[in-house]
C-alpha cells in the first residue's frame, strides 16, 4: 500500500512516523484530524451524540477544544442535560477560559446546570489540594470519590 503524506502529498513510507519530504509528523496530524472530528460531532443533532462527546472532550484534558465547548454550552443553553454534560467536561480542562464558564453555570437557570457547575468547581479545588499533598476537607471527599470514579477507562481507545 501507498501511504501519501497528507500535508505535501508525497509518497512516505507505510511505517513511516514522519514524512521524509517535509516532516509532518503522522501522530500529530491524526490526534489533531480526531480532534476535529470530536468538535464537529458538538454540532450533531442526536444530543445524547453531544453529550458522549463533551465527556470524551473533557476526558481528553486538551485545553485547545475550550472555545468549542463554551461555544456548544451557549447552544444548548437552554437544554440542561446537555448543558450540565458540557460543564462537566469544562470543569475538566484546565485553563482560566474553562473555569470562567464553569463559574457561570453557577448562575443558569437550570438547578441541574448550576448543580453541576458547584461539582465542578469543588473537584477543581479538590484535586489542587490534592496535588499540593494537603488534606482535603470532609466535604469535598464525595466529589473526589466521584471523580475517581469517572476515570472514562470505557472510553473508546481506537481511533477506528
Ligand atoms: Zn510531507
Amino acid at each position: 500500500m501507498i501511504a501519501l503524506c497528507p500535508t505535501c502529498w508525497q509518497v512516505a513510507p507505510p511505517a513511516a512516523e514522519c514524512c521524509p519530504a517535509c516532516g509532518a509528523d503522522f501522530a500529530a496530524l491524526q490526534e489533531r484530524e480526531y480532534t476535529e472530528k470530536l468538535i464537529g460531532a458538538l454540532d450533531r443533532p442526536d444530543r445524547k451524540t453531544v453529550i458522549r462527546v463533551a465527556r470524551i472532550l473533557g476526558a481528553r484534558g486538551d485545553e485547545r477544544t475550550v472555545s468549542s465547548l463554551v461555544r456548544a454550552l451557549r447552544r444548548y443553553s437552554s437544554e440542561p442535560y446537555v448543558a450540565a454534560a458540557i460543564i462537566e467536561s469544562l470543569g475538566r480542562l484546565p485553563g482560566a477560559a474553562a473555569r470562567t464558564a464553569v463559574r457561570d453555570g453557577l448562575g443558569h437557570e437550570s438547578v441541574i446546570v448550576r448543580e453541576k457547575a458547584t461539582l465542578a468547581l469543588a473537584l477543581v479545588a479538590a484535586s489542587r489540594w490534592r496535588q499540593r499533598g494537603a488534606l482535603v476537607p470532609p466535604r469535598f471527599a464525595l466529589a473526589i470519590a466521584w471523580q475517581d470514579g469517572l476515570e472514562l477507562s470505557s472510553l473508546p481507545a481506537q481511533r477506528c
